[in-house]
């Protein structure tokens, strides 16, 4: 018998109507001869409405973060429990779990934990009964017994770590659409589905947009050697498979464009061209737990020099806050200039490091259509650019189409 791991995403269990028929697909898989471990996420939109009422309830303070995963964990408590119920309907055994029932253990960063240890035990001992286990995704419970959650697309991260936890034969992520395109359907209609894909392509795809995978559930993949599949819930089309890589997947150079919007951009002038200066503003945008992702710095001339690097436009006002005392006591005149409205594309492939001229190619297609670029940022298998957030859509068609994807 083989132990299979499946994760639905919250279109998947969207309505009562699809619940019913991601039970009949969990059902078949058992029936099929196999133990299913079911993680489901949050009917869509529900995690965001549950943020909105905390808002509603709370316009003037951000509410604690404890009481936040209190709330945003009930998303996915109700579906565990709907979808078990379908399936007992249709005259399975299935019984529904918490994160804290199955026995996951996390840090206490609240809203964005990470998992320290699962054990398996009860969900083994269900498995062991004849049972489908119904796992909710996106939670645990801290060492000091509070409930946690594990980050946006969180449940991706349950998935993949109960499927190492539990020592499963198989991983399925389905999901809405039927696979790992090679850049967003919705975006770029003539996108293809890509059929293996490693897992340094789909972490740096992840992180820089792809939110078809939360990017820390392939980090963790990749740690533990879970190779899995995305696919649809929707029909029976075979997904992308998330791997080792292997010396054939070096010949595509390219494999996926990724697009993340809603970034802005903060350029501080002027600056004293000194060892510590920069080590001193980036330790205070730390402290304030602003990401940062690209950061230049431009050449000095005079002593003195330009930084700029790009955060989440939502984080932009904190990163201002913080950064006007340090600026004020490096001296003047430093300015720092704010920009938002942009957006940050990128080329994956690890054919990259084996092939020169990715960046001049991407830069040409850019060109050619009149979009303007404001900053590079590369790695070993990617290059990354900020553009215009307007243009985001028409660069990611164009940019896909040059490197013929
Ligand atoms: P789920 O609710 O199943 O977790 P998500 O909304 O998190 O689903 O992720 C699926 C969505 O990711 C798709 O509907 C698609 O629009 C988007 N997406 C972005 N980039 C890609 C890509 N390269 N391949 C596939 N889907 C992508
Ligand atoms: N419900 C959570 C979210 O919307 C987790 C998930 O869907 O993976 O982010
Ligand atoms: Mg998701």
């Amino acid at each position: 018998m083989a132990l299979i791991v499946q994760k639905y995403g919250g279109t998947s269990v969207g309505t009562t109507e699809r619940i019913r028929s991601v039970a009949r697909r969990i059902l078949d898989t058992q029936r099929a001869g196999n133990g299913v471990i079911a993680v489901v996420s949050a009917m869509s939109g529900v995690t965001n409405r549950l943020i909105e009422l905390a808002s509603e309830v709370s316009p003037d303070h951000q509410p604690t973060e404890r009481e936040m995963d209190v709330l945003l964990a009930t998303g996915e408590q109700t579906t565990i429990a709907l979808t078990a119920m379908a399936i007992n309907q249709m005259g399975g055994k299935a019984i529904s779990l918490t994160g804290e029932q199955a026995g996951i253990v996390t840090d206490t960063s609240h809203t964005r934990a990470r998992i320290s240890d699962i054990d398996p035990a009860e969900v083994h001992r269900l498995l062991g009964g004849g049972h489908i286990v119904i796992l909710a995704g996106f939670q645990g419970k801290s060492r000091e017994g509070r409930i946690t959650t594990l980050g946006r697309g969180g449940s991706d991260l349950t998935a993949i770590a109960m499927a190492a936890a539990a020592g499963a034969d198989l991983c399925q992520i389905f999901t809405d659409v039927d696979g790992v395109y090679t850049c967003d359907p919705r975006v770029v209609p003539g996108a293809r589905k890509i059929d293996e894909i490693a897992y340094d392509e789909m972490l740096e795809m992840a992180s820089s947009g792809t939110k078809v995978m939360q990017s820390r559930s392939v980090e963790f993949a990749k740690k533990y050697g879970v190779r899995f599949e995305v696919r649809n819930s929707m029909n029976d089309k075979p997904g992308t498979i998330v791997t080792e890589e292997h010396p054939n997947m070096e010949a595509v150079v390219v494999r996926g464009v990724s697009i993340e919007r809603e970034q802005a951009k903060v350029t501080i002038e002027n600056v004293p061209d000194e060892p510590g200066v920069a080590a001193g503003i980036f330790q205070a945008i730390a402290e304030a737990g602003v990401i940062i992702d690209m950061i230049v710095q431009n050449v000095s001339k005079t002593g003195k020099t330009d930084i700029s690097f790009t955060l989440h436009r939502l984080d932009l006002k904190k990163a201002e806050d913080t950064l006007r005392p340090i600026v004020e006591g490096l001296g003047d005149p430093v300015f720092v200039e704010t920009t938002d409205g942009i957006a940050k594309l990128s080329v994956v492939g690890i054919g990259m490091r084996s092939h020169s001229g990715v960046a001049a190619h991407m830069f040409a297609a850019l060109a050619k259509d009149g979009i303007n670029i404001q900053m590079i940022s590369t790695s070993e298998i990617k290059t990354a650019v900020t553009i215009d957030e307007a243009q985001i859509e028409k660069a990611a068609n164009v940019v896909h189409s040059a490197f013929e994807l």
